[in-house]
């Protein structure tokens, strides 16, 4: 039979490609979905989860300075509630205070008492900024009007970028101001100090947009960001959003206000840094995707093939069976054609036989009336007539034969003596057997009970495994050698009847499929397949069983067992 293979003419190329394309889309359609959805709710937690992260560290870091700012400012307030204007403008005096102020936060860079007018009265620090006069300076003037005041960085009379912290104190004498600078590196390091990846960093600006710490991929203080001008709004809490740098990179920002909204503290990290694990998920996506779909793809085309070979196979089997059923039809039709022969046959054979009858009668009284005188020739004559009427007696006798297997008719069944039917059916196929060879042997025992069958249907059995033994005989031994034997015995109250045979044999392969419709091993002509198969449902109906023992090779014996009646 062979395999199925794809050629130019490939009657199932439309099937293969019907079965390739359903097998195809069913599974892919859930797994693209699948990967899809899976994708887009992956990416989104990741998402909101780095954005919430970059929101926390906002809000921790801006917890962080401002309780720092508001730490430096209590200290201040302090010193201003705990000293008059006097002890602080002794230069002993504030020299002392500053060293204890050093001793709380080493954040303090110096520290310097300004009259009313602005005039620096009292001073601690590495700077000669004592005596100058601080009335036009813009942080005196805030502090003035507010009370505290925190200013952005700025130069000074110092010429070092810096920041200060100043409170005004209203006293009964009128009112005076005491003022501290912040160090700038330990602020700038403070806000520096992200724990975030390579490339986060956080820093300062001011409302103008100029650097109040330095940023760390660049820019320094009190230089403008030109990126800015996009983020520098107005907000309340905190605001995250994407937005690209003049360099062209891509980055994500968290931003919030601080110092009463003078302050605009920026976290921010590259977007692709950021992100790095949604473009890892996206790689991780596309490789599922390509690997499922590649698995998708080779198990439909394997399934397809072998779906489209099984139904090859099934297919050809059909046209077999097609073929073989053909070849029955033609054989019923051919059996029952001979029917209608052997019926036709009959007749002239009844008017020979009284023809017979007649000449004979004539010739014998011709010779009573001694008109024919008895002779040679007329002992001849005789001879020829009885042998006329043994031939013909013949003849009829195979008619009949024919007709009572060829006819299809409603089982009878009866009383039947098996050990006299038997006999009977072997008479059919002695010439046959004789003619090849065969020796037949009979081995019909005593006391055998009568059983209840319908003759024609149990001689159409004997009839089928005599013949499927002389056949099964002259496969191996030709004309020459072949032996069969018929039994019949009793056997617990019931009658078995076996046909043997010296035989080739049945393989064990074929041994299970002999009884199965269709199944033969001969040669288109010679079998239908259909003899067992019909003989193994006549026994069964009977109540009866069939059962074959063989070697191949060697011999088979089929073996019957019915009921007695
Ligand atoms: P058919 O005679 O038309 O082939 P059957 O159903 O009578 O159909 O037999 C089926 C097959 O069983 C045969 O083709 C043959 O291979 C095997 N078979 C039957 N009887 C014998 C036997 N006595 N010896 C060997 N093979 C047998």
């Amino acid at each position: 039979m062979g395999g199925y293979n794809a050629t130019k003419q490939d009657p199932y190329k439309k099937l293969r490609l019907q079965i390739l394309t359903s097998m195809i889309i069913v599974p892919v359609i859930p797994f693209v979905l699948i990967v899809i959805i899976g994708f887009y709710y992956f990416t989104t937690s990741l998402q909101t989860e780095t954005i919430s992260k970059m929101t926390r560290i906002v809000e921790d870091h801006c917890q962080v300075i401002e309780f720092f700012l508001n730490e430096r400012k209590s200290d201040l307030r302090f010193i201003a509630d705990s000293y008059s204007f006097d002890d602080l403008n002794r230069r002993e005096g504030i020299e002392k205070i500053f060293n204890d102020l050093r001793k709380k936060s080493n954040a303090f860079v110096d520290l310097g008492v300004f009259n009313e007018a602005g005039k620096h009265v009292a001073y601690s620090g590495p700077y000669r900024l004592a005596g100058r006069s601080y009335k036009e300076a813009e942080w005196f003037k805030e502090v003035m009007k507010k009370d505290y005041y925190i200013s952005d960085i700025f130069l000074g009379f110092r010429k070092v970028p810096h920041f200060v912290i100043a409170l005004c104190k209203k006293g009964d004498n009128g009112s005076w101001v005491i003022r501290a600078t912040i160090d700038t590196l330990l602020f700038n390091n403070m806000v520096e100090k992200v724990r975030m990846s390579k490339t986060g960093e956080a820093y300062i600006l001011n409302s103008s947009g100029l650097f109040q710490t330095e940023r760390r991929s660049g820019g320094n203080l009190m230089d403008r960001d030109p990126d800015s001008k996009g983020y520098l709004i107005p907000h309340r809490g905190i605001r995250t959003f994407i937005e690209k740098s003049g360099a062209g990179d891509a980055y994500l920002y968290a931003t919030t206000w601080l110092k009463d909204d003078n302050w605009l503290l920026v976290v921010r990290q590259e977007k692709a840094d950021a992100f790095r694990a949604l473009r890892s998920a996206g790689y991780l996506v596309v490789m599922i995707g390509i690997l499922g779909g590649v698995a998708i793809v080779a198990m439909a085309f394997f399934m397809a093939n072998r779906i489209i070979r099984n139904m090859a196979r099934v297919d050809e089997e059909k046209n077999r069976l097609d073929q073989q059923l053909i070849v029955a039809s033609r054989l019923a039709e051919l059996g029952e054609m001979s029917a209608g022969f052997a019926h036709e046959i009959n007749n002239p054979l009844q008017i020979i036989r009284a023809e017979q009858t007649l000449i004979e009668t004539i010739l014998s009284e011709l010779m009573e009336r001694r008109e024919l005188t008895e002779s040679e020739d007329t002992a001849e004559l005789m001879d020829s007539l009885s042998q006329i009427k043994v031939q013909v007696d013949r003849c009829a006798e195979i008619t009949q034969e024919i007709l009572k297997f060829a006819r299809q008719k409603e089982p009878v069944p009866g009383k039947l003596n098996v050990k006299s039917f038997v006999p009977e059916v072997i008479r059919l196929v002695v010439r046959k057997a004789g003619v090849e060879g065969i020796t037949l042997e009979q081995d019909i025992g005593d006391d055998i009970p009568l059983i209840t069958a319908d003759a024609s249907q149990l001689q159409q059995v004997l009839v089928n495994l005599l013949n499927n033994a002389i056949y099964a005989v002259t496969e191996l031994h030709g004309s020459l050698g072949g032996e069969l034997r018929v039994g019949v015995r009793s056997a617990d109250g019931r009658v078995e009847i076996s046909v043997a045979d010296n035989g080739c044999g049945i393989s064990r392969e074929n041994m299970g499929k002999i009884f199965a419709p269709f199944f033969t091993t001969k040669p288109v002509g010679k079998g239908t397949g259909l003899g067992l198969s019909v003989c193994y449902g006549i026994i069964e109906k009977m109540g009866g069983v069939m059962e074959v023992a063989s070697t191949e090779g060697e011999g088979t014996i089929f073996t019957i067992n019915l009921p007695s009646a």
